[in-house]
């Protein structure tokens, strides 16, 4: 067992979250501030209101494509968003 190869363990919940940031969250609303940091702060605090769930990456894409077809998952993260962002926008960090 490998132990140094730490790159090989990934949060799937980070792509997801990202991306459903960039396509639901970004195409339908204009943020209050549009900073690198409110983003980055909106996404880390979605995740660390989300279930981790962590996957080797060699499980690959075809894994990951999957979970982002989970509409229940879909769902959940697309909340956690709108509350992170809500949470942001009244209280930026900056
Ligand atoms: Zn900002």
């Amino acid at each position: 067992m490998e132990l140094s190869r730490a790159a090989s363990v990934l949060n799937v919940m980070e792509p997801i979250v990202i991306n459903t940031f960039k396509e639901h969250i970004l195409t339908n609303r204009t943020l209050k501030c549009d900073c690198e940091k409110c983003r980055l702060d909106i996404v880390v605090l979605t995740l660390n209101h989300l279930q981790p769930h962590y996957t080797s990456t060699q499980a690959g894409e075809a894994y990951i494509k999957a979970l982002f077809m989970n509409t229940q998952l879909q769902s959940d993260v697309i909340q956690e968003l709108t509350r992170a962002l809500q949470v942001v926008e009244d209280n930026p960090n900056h």
